[in-house]
């Protein structure tokens, strides 16, 4: 392990709460250094769905809190018009250190590499088992390679639920980050239609199939 570096320890029976308070201090791995703080997961413990994104943004980075700049806006809508209410989902990343690089003024997104990912996956999984979510819903192909595995394509497989041992139903969309990159109006409205289907679809798989745990 790397100087500096310091191995995550997961609370003895974990709650989010215990595990929100633990990963405030992590260390084990250096984008302690240039995040302005951990951004921990978010919701009820009692969720039945699980949105796990890639990291967490410039505007959540300062907020502490998770989805809550423009793409967490855009995923608020999408849950709203598919009936999702926001408020029964926990969301979260795969990695909750905002990684970035400065580009004049400006906090430039940097995508995490697989170190960084595996260092945080701790986490992920402790929220996971604390949660026990019915639904694990990947946010975009970081998320999605981490969780699912590196075989997972976003583009041909998106809302086609995959065998997991992390939860009876686990699938994966895009990022609503890349709806707000689409070039113009129409194709983001177009994108943003299919992602709004893709919640109905893995929302109606959820609330119609009987899974015993
Ligand atoms: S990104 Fe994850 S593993 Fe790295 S310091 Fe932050 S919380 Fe710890």
């Amino acid at each position: 392990m790397c100087r500096g570096v310091k191995e995550i320890e997961i609370p003895p029976r974990p709650t989010i709460k215990k595990l929100q308070g633990a990963a405030a201090d992590c260390r084990a791995c250096h984008l302690w250094k240039i995040g302005t703080q951990t951004v921990f997961g978010e919701g009820k413990q009692t969720s039945t769905v699980m949105f796990i994104g890639e990291q967490p943004g410039d505007k959540e980075d300062l907020a502490g809190k998770p989805f809550v700049g423009p793409a967490g806006a855009l995923l608020d809508k999408a849950l709203a018009e598919a009936g999702i209410d926001r408020t029964a989902v926990y969301v979260t990343n795969a990695v909750k250190h905002f990684k970035w690089e400065p580009r004049g003024k400006r906090r430039i997104h940097k995508k995490p590499n697989a170190a960084e990912i595996t260092a945080c996956r701790p986490w992920l999984q402790a929220e996971i088992d604390v949660v026990k979510p019915r639904a694990i819903i990947c946010l975009g192909s970081t998320a999605a390679q981490a969780v699912i595995g590196p075989r997972f394509r976003v583009s041909v497989q998106r809302a086609q639920f995959v065998g997991s041992p992390l939860a009876p139903f686990v699938t994966a969309t895009v990022h609503p980050s890349s709806i707000l990159r689409a070039p113009t109006d129409e194709a983001r409205h177009e994108e943003m239609r299919r992602f709004v289907e893709d919640l109905k679809t893995i929302w109606k798989a959820i609330s119609s199939r009987k899974i015993h745990r």
